[in-house]
């Protein structure tokens, strides 16, 4: 996995992993690896074609799209099928369940399927199913089996959340279609304690689920079970003990979860039975329980009794966040993506998808229509209209997932300021296809020059005229959301985009982008400012002046489109370069002589 942190140019990564989303959009195309323009060449003898095309996937850096601001790298996909549910667990639905949604606002199973590519085409290499309960949705099956045909393009998990009252019929099927991994919901191993919790009977349609996990794993199924056990003080903490002795002869990891307050659950601290206090009920009994080192990107703490089968873990939601290394992403029932479990921030992503069927849901007929074309498209045959808009809307979602990761928070707590950017449209410029080799504009050759280490840093300001918009801001009230964050985010992405923007600029390979935003409150006859500066890095043969311009005018012109409605009269002042390093000319600063 060392390599997938390699660092490549940006621009050059998000126009590859593009393409390649482009095509497994349509599902037309998983067979081929896309090779990078400056690609080194050709892999050296491969073992098989699966194996190469896993090296080459290697190779490639991680997507600069789901990478967040903290480096997070976001490999781990999570869909929710359903919002339905056959069980009413008191910590989680209200006995009258939840109000439904109209079934056109939810995805359909092309719709899923056309998500989870283009999150695989990125780097996503584990997706979840969840709910509601997951094993209801009536198509379950071919849903699970068409994201199983994602594995030649990169998905190594496909894993299960589910109560198990119906997983142990559907069982074997899944395991075809590729499921990996059962995470089981079992909070008691009393059936009486169980119609209390749930309010609903099944324990044993449970306990067949989990016998039937065991049987095909002797037949080597190989399928990862853990075993998910919400614990409530006064409820089921007694239960603490019988679930660890689960994991004497099993193995299975057994997961206590700290009870987490949502909407309507009743949540109240004193329910909640913390990670320490577990630790320390376990040892009473099992003195010799010890630590067990994880994976990086794990979520729970994991222990084990010494000569036990099994092991036992922890969701420490509550007591101790595991935020640091978070590599999740969310997709809720209705087409939403949440960056964030604890955030109330979504961004509508079935919006975007709809957009390339004039906003309707896309059905089995609409997505085989839509691969037929790209067929024909691959076979050199007339390229139907649907196919541009497939790529605009593909294009559109993958600027929107990118801009919600780079929105997420270190840690969680709201991020409510996302949410306004919903419908928000990006703005998108098709590249310019063509320079005219008699007109009078044209690229200057970079052919003989030298990469060299450059720097550039831009300056402007945005001036307001009432002192509204910067209290505003400092507040964090204006209605389109977080004013710096926001144009912090377009500042960067504007960076990396000059080439499409600007006609005669070479694209480059920008290593850093860094824009800072300021407020200053006696600018402007004490009305106030936004003071941006946006400074580029690169190692290249031409200077990164335009890329620092592009990025300080873009994060300038995204504080007037978000203060807008209240300072109407507002300018954008002063843009210029101020400092500049590297090439021929050397460094220069404003106001200091040229060539220093
Ligand atoms: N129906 C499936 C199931 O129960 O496994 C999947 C959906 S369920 C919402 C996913 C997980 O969230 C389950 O393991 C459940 O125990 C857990 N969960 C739900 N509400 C919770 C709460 N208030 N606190 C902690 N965990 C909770
Ligand atoms: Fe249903 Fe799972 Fe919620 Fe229980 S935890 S009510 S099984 S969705």
């Amino acid at each position: 996995m060392a390599c997938r942190t390699l660092s490549r140019p940006v621009v050059f990564q998000s126009l590859s992993r593009r393409t390649s989303a482009l095509r497994c959009f349509t599902g037309t195309s998983y067979a081929a690896p896309v090779v990078e323009p400056n690609h080194p060449g050709p892999v050296p003898a491969p073992d098989t074609p699966a194996s190469r095309r896993e090296r080459l996937r290697e190779a490639r850096p991680f997507s600069d799209f789901l990478t967040d601001n903290f480096n997070r790298q976001h490999d781990y996909l999570r869909i929710s099928l359903t919002e339905r549910c056959n069980l009413r667990c008191v910590y989680c639905m209200p006995e009258e369940g939840v109000p439904l949604s109209p079934p056109r606002e939810l995805l359909t199973t092309p719709e899923i399927v056309m998500l989870s590519s283009v999150f695989v085409s990125q780097g996503v290499n584990k997706i979840r199913l969840t709910g509601g309960e997951p094993t209801i949705r009536p198509d379950i099956l071919p849903l699970m089996r068409q994201l199983g045909d994602l594995r030649p393009r990169g998905l190594r998990e496909l894993c299960l959340t589910t109560n198990g009252i119906a997983l142990h019929r559907k069982l074997e099927p899944m395991v075809e279609a590729g499921l990996t991994g059962v995470n089981l919901s079992l909070d008691t191993l009393d059936p009486w304690q169980f119609q209390i919790m749930t309010r609903r009977k099944g324990f044993d349609a449970v306990m067949k689920s989990i016998d039937r996990v065991h049987e095909l794993n002797k037949h080597g199924a190989g399928i990862r079970l853990k075993i998910n056990c919400v614990v409530m003080r006064g409820v089921n903490d007694q239960e603490i003990l019988p679930f660890v002795e689960m994991t004497r002869e099993s193995d299975v990891e057994v997961r206590f979860i700290e009870y987490m307050p949502f909407d309507g659950n009743k949540w109240s601290k004193g329910k909640m039975f913390s990670y320490n206090e577990m630790l320390e009920l376990i040892r009473t009994k099992y003195p010799t329980l010890q630590k067990v080192v994880g994976h990086k990107n794990d979520t729970s703490k994991t222990w084990k009794i010494p000569g036990f089968e099994g092991r036992i873990g922890f969701i420490t939601s509550m007591t101790h966040n595991f935020c640091g290394t978070c590599n999740r992403l969310r997709i809720t029932n209705d087409g939403n993506l949440k960056v964030c479990l604890f955030g109330n921030a979504e961004v509508s992503l079935r919006d975007i998808l709809r957009e390339s069927n004039g906003g309707e849901p896309i059905d089995e007929i609409i997505y085989d229509a839509m691969k037929a074309s790209e067929r024909d498209r691959q076979q050199g045959l007339a390229v139907q209209p649907v196919l541009d808009k497939l790529a605009s809307s593909e294009k559109r979602l993958l600027e929107t997932i990118g801009l919600a990761v780079k929105r997420k928070k270190e840690k969680h707590a709201g991020i409510g300021e996302l949410e306004h950017m919903k419908n928000r449209p990006m703005i998108l410029i098709d590249r310019l296809t063509h320079v005219s080799d008699t007109g009078s504009a044209h690229m200057v050759s970079i052919a003989d020059k030298q990469p060299t280490k450059r720097i550039a840093r831009a300056r402007c300001r945005v001036v307001f005229t009432s002192k509204t918009a910067v209290q505003l801001i400092r507040d964090n009230q204006i209605k389109k959301g977080d004013v710096l964050g926001v144009a912090r985010v377009a500042g960067i992405m504007a960076a990396k985009r000059t080439p499409d923007l600007i006609p005669l600029c070479h694209p480059i390979m920008i290593t850093k982008v860094a824009v800072d935003l300021t407020v200053d409150d006696a600018a402007g006859n004490g009305n106030g400012s936004v003071d941006i500066e946006a400074t580029v890095g690169c190692e290249g043969k031409t200077g990164v002046e335009m890329e620092a311009l592009t990025a300080a005018s873009t994060a300038a012109l995204t504080v007037y489109d978000m203060c807008k409605a209240v300072d109407k009269g507002m300018r954008i002042e002063g843009l210029r370069v101020v400092h500049k390093e590297g090439g021929k000319s050397g460094t220069w600063v404003e106001g200091v002589q040229e060539g220093i």
